[in-house]
């Protein structure tokens, strides 16, 4: 007996044509997928969830006198003369090329370069070709290059044929060595012998009912083999019932889990006790250096709302670069430390540690708080003494790097933690903070915006906040991409800009593997700028190796106009803040990532003047590249382009999680399954909020908190 749980490894047992080898190898795969650490661990669930990438219409084959140029279909042929030719100046090229008859007219399929498929089709054999066809008016007859193709041997088993002719079949991936026929086999009777009362049903029958969804087994069954009677177009577009059924699923799961969780968050002990009374508001007022936005105020209420209420807070607060985040920050953290408490604030960078103490210096300067730096290139007396400032209860602010909520700096009495630039890692940062028996409310702020779907699905367990307006003033940044040709006349431009008095950044990327040729690229360049190009002009550098003082020397002249060009690697990418600077010209463009490009560009176009981004890029660059680029030109939006960069790399490259193999979803897609998306968070919500008492739905609950990874064996 087949069931979900049973190891793959295991399978030769039970399913014909399966042999030890070929279970082994199918293990092997799987597991590496599903990223589980052994071939044991990998179950046929895993398998069933290895799904089709597209669906053939095979129950009416299209015959070659019915084929049009530029039709796209499924067609058998008998291989009639087949071999292997060389093309090109120097006879570089191997082609590999037969023609094919149906009976009712002749066609020619070639590859590029393989030409050991000469083993593979043999005259005489029957072969399946799927692809575009083309018309090829030179040879006068229909063509497909590259096909996909099924060898069909003449099945002695009937039953055997049953599977891949004359109805509606998957097309696998090649999983390891094993191709698409050979994995349709072994779905086949996979889910013949599948012992289907192990897979009882887990969603509520009602919601079944009114969104009418069938059932799982079915849903798993018809994924693999579409039945007759639907549409195949819905199939390959993911839209089938079957699919609507799984992707539902997983969303649920997963947002019921996030729901649940964040009312067990609402329903922890609150560490701290904060009130605002008049004295507090006068004293928020008090630090304002200028006028709030609606869209800052609107958040401060809402993060104040959270400090003062009996639950802790867990907040992710949006905006995109230079919308104004840090000064509602730094409200919230008068309002904690006006009831007597230590706050904290976290940067990615000590750069930009250095920048938010010189600027909250300068907000609290009429008060009486300290603020102090905190960061691992302290010297270790430095830093004794202020880990026990700090326990002593003597600074009421520390900003530094992860460093400040390690193991021995002990606050004595710490109310507020704020978290800049660092969604990735702010979640854990809190865990960790719990760990240590603290119970600070927590502010995560980030500028790179995560499309909401992405946010709701990962961080349901945060509320979230967002400034969607920019200060007053701003001219929206004209950015432009340019070639190596276009040098010259951007050099008077950016010595047009500094004459007018605004400043310029110039910004190397990781050009070569290592750091070290990187520091080396952007150091010659700023020799040569100053010697050669802008010699009246006074350029710094800034570079990652620097130590803090000369860091901070660097940014300090120019800040203060001192220096009019930065030349610099990518340390100033996160929150740097000149307001007189207008230009930002990046180098090589072509090899940075949507986030970085936009956190650079958000560098700029903080003052009144209007401000350029300058995209240079040598050579070819690859389509994704230049599609990124051509995005950048056309918006600011920090929002519409996290989109498209969900659209372009998918979620785990995003978060950050594809290197560790970790998948979020099996089936469903949050780009393409919107509707589906939005349904499944209406629908737990609605689950919790109505029927949280019904024993169907408390069995629910309990397993979703039990089970860490909403697997479909697992659940139900
Ligand atoms: P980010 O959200 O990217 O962290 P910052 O907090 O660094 O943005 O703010 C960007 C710039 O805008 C800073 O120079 C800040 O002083 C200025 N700023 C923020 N809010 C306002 C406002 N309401 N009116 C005018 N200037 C503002
Ligand atoms: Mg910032």
């Amino acid at each position: 007996m087949i069931t979900l749980t049973t190891p793959i490894e295991k399978l030769d047992i039970e399913l014909p044509r399966v042999g030890k080898k070929t279970a082994q190898a199918l293990a092997d795969s799987i597991a590496l997928l599903n990223a589980c650490p052994s071939r044991e661990q990998a179950k046929v669930e895993h398998l069933l969830f290895y799904l089709p990438m597209r669906y053939e219409d095979r129950s009416n084959l299209a015959k070659i006198g019915d084929l049009a140029d530029g039709m796209e279909a499924a067609v058998a042929v008998e291989i009639k003369v087949a071999g292997n030719y060389k093309v090109g100046k120097a006879n570089q090229h191997k082609i590999f090329e037969f023609s094919g008859e149906d009976g009712t007219g002749r066609i020619r399929a070639f590859w590029w370069n393989q030409p050991f498929l000469e083993k593979t089709f043999t005259r005489g054999s029957h072969v399946i070709l799927f692809g575009q066809w083309k018309y090829d008016t030179y040879r006068n007859s229909l063509t497909i290059e590259n096909p996909d193709y099924e060898i069909i041997d003449k099945e002695t088993d009937p039953t055997q044929e049953a599977i891949h002719m004359g109805r509606c079949v998957p097309v696998y991936r090649k999983l390891g060595d094993i191709r698409t026929k050979q994995l349709r086999t072994i779905m086949h009777n996979l889910l013949e012998l599948l012992d289907f009362s192990t897979l009882s049903e887990n969603l509520p029958p009602q919601l079944l009912a009114r969104n009418n969804f069938i059932n799982r087994a079915d849903a798993l069954k018809q994924i693999h083999f579409p039945p007759e009677y639907v549409a195949l177009e819905t199939y390959n577009r993911a839209q089938s019932p079957a699919h609507r059924r799984l992707i539902f699923e997983e969303f649920f799961w997963l947002l019921l889990a996030l729901a649940v969780k964040r009312t067990e968050r609402h329903q922890e002990p609150k560490g701290t006790s904060i009130e605002v009374n008049d004295q507090v508001r006068q004293a928020v007022l008090n630090i304002l250096p200028f006028k709030p936005t609606n869209a800052q105020k609107r958040v401060l209420k809402e993060i104040v709302e959270d400090l003062t209420s009996n639950r802790p807070m867990n907040r992710l607060l949006q905006g995109d670069v230079g919308a104004g985040k840090t000064i509602v920050a730094a409200q919230a953290i008068v309002v904690a430390i006006e009831n007597g408490y230590q706050t904290a604030l976290m940067v990615p960078t000590e750069i930009l540690a250095e920048q938010h103490t010189r600027n909250l210096r300068k907000l609290f300067a009429k008060t009486n708080y300290r603020v102090e730096l905190l960061t691992g290139s302290l010297t270790a007396r430095e830093k004794r003494a202020i880990k026990a400032d700090i326990k002593a209860n003597s600074i009421q602010l520390v900003v530094g790097t992860h460093a400040i909520i390690q193991d021995d700096v002990e606050f004595h009495k710490l109310g507020l933690v704020v978290i800049d630039e660092q969604h990735r890692f702010g979640v854990m940062q809190r865990a960790e903070l719990i760990r240590r028996g603290y119970r600070p409310d927590v502010l995560v702020m980030t500028a790179t915006p995560i499309p909401r779907s992405l946010a709701m699905t990962v961080y349901g367990d945060l509320d979230v906040s967002i400034i969607d307006e920019l200060p007053p003033g701003r001219t929206p940044i004209e950015t432009r991409v340019r070639g190596e040709s276009s040098r010259p006349k951007i050099y008077q431009f950016i010595a047009e800009e500094v004459r007018q008095g605004r400043q310029i950044y110039i910004v190397y990327p990781l050009v070569e593997e290592s750091e070290k040729m990187d520091l080396a690229a952007a150091t010659k360049m700023a020799e040569i700028l100053q010697k050669d190009v802008f010699p009246h002009f006074s350029i710094a550098l800034l570079h990652g190796r620097m130590k803090p003082q000369e860091k901070e020397e660097v940014m300090r002249k120019f800040l203060a106009c001192e220096a009019q060009i930065l030349v610099s690697t990518t340390v100033i990418e996160v929150g740097v803040d000149v307001p007189n600077a207008s230009v930002m010209m990046i180098e090589h463009s072509d090899r940075f990532g949507f986030s970085q490009l936009h956190q650079l560009r958000g560098r700029v176009g903080r003052g009144a003047a209007k401000s350029y981004c300058i995209l240079m890029t040598g050579g070819v660059k690859s389509k994704e590249a230049s599609e990124r680029l051509r995005v950048l030109e056309q918006t600011t939006d920090g929002f519409k382009i996290s989109e498209k960069d969900l659209e372009l790399r998918g979620p785990g490259e995003i978060l950050g999680t594809r290197q560790s193999g970790e998948q979020i979803f099996r089936v469903a897609n949050i780009v393409r399954d919107r509707v589906l998306l939005d349904l499944a968070r209406q629908e737990s919500e609605f689950l919790l909020a109505v029927a949280s008492d019904d024993p169907f739905t408390k069995k629910l609950i309990e397993k979703v908190l039990t089970q860490p990874k909403f697997g479909l064996a697992s659940i139900g």
